[in-house]
């Protein structure tokens, strides 16, 4: 009787120690923030097989690998006006990120020009996770490996490649004025946005 009062007592104990509403798993501390390209106002290029322009696209791609998993990734989405850049990388450092990774597709006025490429700041922190992240993209595209690019002041992804403190990339997957590269892109979303997943907790 007395051991059955302590047992009882003892589970009673237990399950108020542990509410079931509770997560199991403590949230990710390491983070990265996805910095998703240019701004509501003006979104970017615009692909050539549906209109949907970086700001739109890249949005979604975001929301896509942040799913991936809850809580290791802050989606910061740029906002109009004069000091864009900045406000977007004050929020990546407020956000504690440990990486930040910027979203975008490429565009140029040769139709046939084609290929994935990763810009990075030049630091040795921003070079690894390109390097991984950008592995992982071809793999899931499979465009063209136009490799890392390193951004030289006053060219574009210079000053979002320079503007925050935690290491930064920026992705230009496929080229939105190119039809093949467009449908590959849609063709292969959910590997792009787990390939980019992948890469980013290989660095963490
Ligand atoms: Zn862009």
């Amino acid at each position: 009787m007395l051991k059955w009062l302590l047992s009882l007592l003892a589970g009673g104990l237990r399950s108020s120690n542990a509410p079931p509403h509770l997560p199991s798993r403590p949230l990710p501390t390491r983070r990265i923030a996805l910095v998703v390209g240019h701004n509501p106002r003006a979104q970017g290029a615009v692909r050539v097989t549906d209109g949907r322009t970086e700001y739109d696209w890249c949005g979604a791609l975001a929301e896509q690998v942040a799913a991936l998993e809850p809580g290791r990734y802050v989606v910061i989405r740029r906002t109009p006006g004069a000091g864009e850049i900045a406000r977007a990388y004050a929020e990546v450092d407020a956000s504690g990120a440990t990486a930040s990774v910027e979203l975008h597709f490429n565009s140029f006025s040769t139709p046939s020009a084609t290929g994935t490429e990763t810009l990075i700041s030049g630091s040795a922190a921003s070079r690894r996770l390109a390097t991984l992240v950008q592995a992982e993209m071809v793999a899931a595209l499979g465009l063209r490996d136009r490799g890392l690019k390193q951004t030289a002041p006053k060219q574009g992804g210079h000053a979002a490649l320079n503007a925050g403190r935690p290491p930064a990339i920026l992705i230009e997957p496929y080229f939105g004025s190119n039809r093949a590269d467009c449908e590959a892109a849609d063709r292969s979303l959910p590997a792009l946005a787990a390939g980019i997943h992948r890469a980013c907790l290989a660095y963490l």
